[in-house]
């Protein structure tokens, strides 16, 4: 304890931060403001007590804070110190650190993970940009009020203490919650040219908590959209999946448009060749999660590129291609060409592949192959986005009907259900192609085994 206490005495002001006066938080009391420990995760909470008692600052931090303030459910807890990675970890008996460049710590505790940052400093001492002012580190560590400095908007910049259920506010983010407005923190312009994703998080946390964007941090938006060009694919990709799975994509999506960002995701090629079908999807996405129900990223990409497939397997059956084959090099196509601008992890593909494949499956309701399609992993998946296509009027209602029927009907009704196969000789032929086109499937479904299921 003695030692670290000396330690801290002689600790670099601020790990690499400048001399930069510390600005000082305003401290709300429990009494101002309706946040509880016990709404902490008990994990978060402990480990929280458990710095504080070594001596360093500890306090659940971001989203979690905001999120209980405004009355929703915090995705997560994070913890943020002034103990250093190591600091932290020695605090921990089932601990580890994460990550090279900036180290974070995880704490299991019983069986929640808990993410411990130090925190860091700022964005300025950091110095590394690429050619368009984007920031490739961010990995000094800082005190408090240069660590809340760096987060996005002041709703983010809240840090609540569990033991003394205070909440430190360093820019007026209680304030900007209560007039329902999402403020960035600092020049908007300089912050998203930091960071282009800000750009996408203001667009998705004003739509989950109906915030205003602030006229300031919105007014630069559509000039600096093209910025997000030059991010690596896959935050884009994280940050549109949590769009999507938001509970409020509807919303996400249509100020995507009013602020001009809808061209960097798949959403605006997606929107021009499948408008009705992707917005019946989301719609029926955001009442799922509404109700506490969740939403596979595959599904929701099946849905977003189905009409660019589509179109394509159909150019293909009409130049002479079997339905089959065709489908299948439709979605090679397409998934190809989406790669180049939004890749989708190899797992995600495959479990996408499988939800188109199984579309002309679902078509084919004679002989065995109905117990086949039902039996599937992705029946479930493949079945709702046919109800999806039906809803859209691409087909007609009555396949789905008769699948649900067919599912919620016994062994003898089921039979008597399928209807009459064609002659024995094209059956034969149709049989082999389809079951190559199976056979390929699933050699594609083992080279992504450990797959999570899709409803
Ligand atoms: P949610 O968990 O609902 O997606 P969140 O705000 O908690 O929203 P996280 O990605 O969990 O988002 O980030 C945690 C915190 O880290 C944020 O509240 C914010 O303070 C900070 N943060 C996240 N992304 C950025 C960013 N791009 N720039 C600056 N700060 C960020
Ligand atoms: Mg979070």
């Amino acid at each position: 304890m003695i030692r670290r206490i000396i330690r801290r005495i002689f600790r670099k002001p601020g790990r690499g931060a400048s001399a930069r006066r510390a600005v000082e938080p305003a401290v709300i009391p429990p009494e101002s403001h309706p946040v509880r420990r016990e709404q902490i995760s008990p994990g978060s909470r402990r480990v929280c007590e458990t710095l504080q008692h070594q001596g360093y600052k500890a306090y659940v931090v971001g989203g979690a804070v905001r999120d209980l303030l405004t009355g929703a459910t915090p995705k997560d807890f994070d913890v943020a110190t002034d103990a250093t990675p190591d600091e932290a970890r020695r605090c921990f008996r089932r601990s580890h650190l994460i990550g090279r460049r900036f180290q974070i710590v995880h704490a299991m505790m019983g069986r929640e993970i808990v993410e411990i940052t130090t925190f860091r400093g700022s964005e300025k001492d950091a110095a590394k940009t690429d050619a368009h002012g984007r920031l490739l580190r961010d990995n000094v560590f800082g005190d408090q009020s240069e660590d809340a400095a760096r987060r996005d908007f002041t709703i983010n910049a809240l840090y609540f203490d569990p033991v003394t259920e205070q909440i430190l506010d360093y820019h007026h983010g209680v304030a900007d919650l209560r007039q329902k407005t999402l403020r960035i923190i600092g020049d908007p312009k300089i912050r998203y040219r930091e960071d282009p994703v800000r750009m996408l998080r203001a667009v998705r946390l004003s739509a989950k908590l109906g915030l205003f964007i602030d006229p300031e941090t919105r007014a630069p938006i559509r000039e600096m959209a093209a910025l997000l060009a030059n991010v690596p694919a896959p935050r884009v990709f994280d940050e549109i999946l949590k769009m999507l799975t938001s509970g409020h994509a509807i919303k996400c999506l249509s100020v995507l448009r009013d602020e001009g960002l809808q061209q960097l995701s798949l959403l605006d090629a997606a929107l021009n060749e499948g408008e009705k079908f992707i917005l019946l999807a989301l719609a029926d996405t955001d009442q799922r999660i509404r109700k506490g129900k969740t939403s596979s990223p595959a599904f929701l990409f099946a849905v977003l590129l189905w009409g660019k497939v589509n179109a394509a397997w159909r150019r293909l059956c009409e130049e002479g291609e079997h339905p089959n084959p065709a489908l299948s090099q439709a979605m090679s196509d397409v998934l190809h060409a989406q790669n180049e601008k939004l890749v989708i992890n190899r797992r995600i593909a495959g479990d996408i592949r499988e939800i188109w494949a199984l579309q002309p499956r679902l078509e084919q309701r004679s002989g065995k192959r109905a117990y086949g399609v039902l039996a599937h992993p992705r029946f479930r998946a493949a079945y709702d986005f046919l109800l999806l296509r039906a809803a859209a009027g691409e087909i007609s209602q009555e396949l789905p009907d008769w699948w649900l029927a067919f599912q919620e009907a016994d062994a003898k009704k089921r039979a008597d259900m399928l209807l009459p196969g064609g002659g024995k000789k094209r059956r034969r032929k149709r049989r082999k192609t389809e079951n190559q086109a199976s056979h390929a499937e699933e050699s594609h479904a083992e080279k992504n085994s450990a797959k999570e299921d899709g409803d």
